[in-house]
């Protein structure tokens, strides 16, 4: 039985879905900003808190455990940077209860979400694993924190562990079952597609002096199925005794800028968008881009589909919540 921690937010109902269809699944969440029909109904579902030991407690004696995959997180740049407190708290501390419980019960497994942010402002176009890591907000610190305590849990105590740092996640389910769904949301793509749905005035471009080509940010937009997939293939290499340790990046290699992103979305949609620019976001790095070079190397695992398609998955998902109000 595979413990998915978070599995009813945005990237762990999509991990959740794929799982499903190999191995036992049970999904802890306290549905703070997840949802309960986003978990694929094959999952077993406990509601509950991550920093909970007693939760923590009732599911692994409930369950028999064979590995952890944590996505029960906070990850907006921005809210970090104004309320450190619930990051460090649910960040860092809840997961150490988390890490806690999975010794106590000899669970050693784990698949652990990290982020493009643990890198703060990389001194090279592209980013691989060597690149150093140097957060500038407390969500980037408080997932470095983690990654350094599993190093350390490695090491006393044999934890096996895969970290995953996220590029930009974006897109949704193929069948537009689920897709991205925050309150409020901050996320370019789906902030265009609503736009362009009718239910947002405006794009605000957040900064056009930035150092890049036409001035805008540059980003990596992985879509959530492949970020799905490398999980896959992650836990089956830890499962299988052939992983001990590792840190993957997670991208497409390849860097699209907020402009870019704008025009894609009138393509793919036929739609025109009304763009305002707007001064820069706290905390935005110019470019980030990944090589994801090493998971292929050691996995097999790339991604597989472009922002056309990222995009396309998206719109359909987007288009149908218009009708659906769940
Ligand atoms: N962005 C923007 N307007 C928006 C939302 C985002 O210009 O309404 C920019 C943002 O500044 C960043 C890029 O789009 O450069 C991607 O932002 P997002 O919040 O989607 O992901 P992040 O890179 O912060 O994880």
């Amino acid at each position: 039985m595979i413990l998915v921690v978070g599995g009813a937010g945005y990237i762990g109902s999509h991990l959740v879905k794929e799982l499903v269809k190999t191995n036992e699944v049970v999904v802890l969440d306290n549905l703070s900003t997840g949802h309960r029909w986003a978990i694929d109904e094959r999952a077993q579902f406990v509601e509950g808190n991550l920093g909970s030991e007693a939760d923590l407690e009732h599911v692994f004696s409930t369950y028999q455990i064979d590995a952890v995959m944590h996505f029960a997180a906070n990850s907006l740049v921005g809210e970090s940077v104004v309320d450190p407190v619930k990051y460090y708290e649910n960040n860092v501390a809840a997961t150490l209860t988390l890490l806690k419980t999975m010794m106590k019960h000899n669970v050693k497994k784990f698949i652990f979400s990290s982020t493009a942010a643990t890198y703060g402002i990389p001194s090279v176009d592209m980013i691989t694993e060597e690149t150093s890591t140097s957060p500038i907000n407390p969500y980037g610190c408080s997932k470095l924190m983690i990654e350094h305590i599993l190093a350390d849990y490695a090491h006393a105590y044999d934890m096996e562990y895969v970290v995953l740092r996220y590029f930009n996640a974006a897109g949704a389910y193929e069948t537009a079952e689920i897709g991205e769904s925050h309150d409020p949301e901050t996320h370019l793509i789906p902030i265009i597609l609503e736009h362009l749905l009718g239910e947002r005035e405006h794009i605000s471009v957040f900064g056009s002096d930035y150092d890049t080509e036409d001035g805008t940010c540059i980003r990596d937009y992985i879509h959530v199925t492949d970020l799905a997939n490398a999980h896959i293939a992650a836990l089956q290499s830890l499962l299988a005794n052939e992983t001990k340790t590792a840190t993957y990046n997670l991208g497409n290699g390849l860097g699209y800028s907020v402009k870019e992103v704008i025009d894609t979305c009138e393509r793919v949609t036929g739609k025109k968008a009304n763009v305002v620019m707007a001064d820069r976001r706290a905390g935005d790095p110019a470019r980030l881009v990944a090589s994801s070079e090493k998971i292929y190397r050691e996995l097999g695992w790339k991604a597989e589909r472009s922002l056309e398609e990222i995009i396309a998955s998206a719109w359909k998902w987007h288009q149908s919540q218009v009708k659906v109000v769940k």
